[in-house]
């Protein structure tokens, strides 16, 4: 079982240590910052960072910041002790503080914000997310100090946003982004989904077949591509779309219909009372 620290100044006092006592002159430490109630696919990520380092440590954090008021914070799936379980040996340090601990004094008077990427997509239907993503990852790198982080493209946004922060700040650490991790069905897997019923975690797959639809049709344009992927989401009625996009990978601008190159198509939907987001990775041809 990794080692449980739940305060900041114990975390720097046992990473000191720990790096004192590896053989290795310099140990690789890498961070995967998570919000628990894990599942496979961060278990893929811890899996990823256990080959890369010598020292793993993930974070399990629930952090306010990133939660709209109307959000489901309050509800977020916490499940301690069975990610502990999960983790077994793989990670050497589980870094799970209190809200009070990394925010003492209940808001941030310093706070890190991007202004072009995040008022986009997920930024733009839930304002300040970025923000408080940002602020709690810059955090944890002061704290851990890792020489790789860990992140899932699953939240392709997030992942965009944190290398710009990354380089805009020169922070040492090399961001690591592991696929998509999914079901045999397509769906990404996802804490959120555990607050679907069977009916509705069948009808959220077709937010992967869309994605495929749209890749299947890249040979054809971005205007095909979308409407490709919006059929088959229409198809679906409990799936009730916010948005769908194929948009330039680094500034998360929507492709013109005669683009080529690499590019994401990113979707975000209702499904119930749960939102889901997802997205494919794909090379436009030249048409
Ligand atoms: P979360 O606990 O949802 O904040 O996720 C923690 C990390 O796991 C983030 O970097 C996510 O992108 C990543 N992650 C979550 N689900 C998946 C998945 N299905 N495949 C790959 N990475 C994932």
């Amino acid at each position: 079982m990794p080692r449980v620290i739940e305060t900041i100044s114990q975390m720097r006092q046992v990473l000191q240590q720990m790096r004192r006592e590896q053989c290795t002159q310099e140990p690789v430490v890498a961070l995967v910052p998570t919000m628990g109630a894990l599942h496979e696919g961060h278990m893929r990520l811890v899996e990823d960072a256990r080959q890369k380092a010598d020292l793993v440590v993930v974070s399990i954090f629930v952090n306010p910041l990133q939660f709209g008021p109307s959000e489901d914070l309050d509800k977020y799936p916490r499940s301690l002790e069975r990610d502990m379980e999960m983790l077994g040996d793989l990670a050497d340090i589980v870094f799970c503080p209190a809200v009070q601990q990394m925010y003492p004094n209940g808001v941030q008077s310093t706070t890190i914000t991007n202004s072009q990427v995040a008022r986009l997509w997920e930024g733009a239907t839930r304002p300040g997310h970025f923000d408080g993503v940002l602020t709690v990852v810059a955090k944890l790198f002061s704290i851990v100090q890792p020489d790789i982080a860990v992140f899932g493209q699953k939240d392709a946004q997030q992942v965009c946003v944190i290398k710009q922060m990354v380089e805009d700040l020169n922070l040492p650490v090399t961001i690591v982004v592991h696929p998509i991790v999914r079901q045999n069905n397509g769906l990404a897997l996802s804490s959120r989904n555990r607050y679907l019923t069977q009916e509705q975690a069948d009808a959220a797959c077709v937010l992967s077949h869309a994605l495929q639809k749209a890749d299947e049709r890249k040979e054809h344009g971005v205007k095909a591509m979308i409407s490709a992927a919006r059929k088959q989401i229409g198809s679906q009625a409990q799936v009730r779309l916010d948005y769908l996009a194929v948009v330039d990978e680094h500034s998360f601008c929507e492709m013109k219909p005669h683009d080529h190159g690499p590019a994401i198509v990113i979707v975000a939907a209702w499904v119930g009372t749960t939102r889901l987001i997802d997205n494919m990775p794909i090379t436009i041809p030249t048409l």
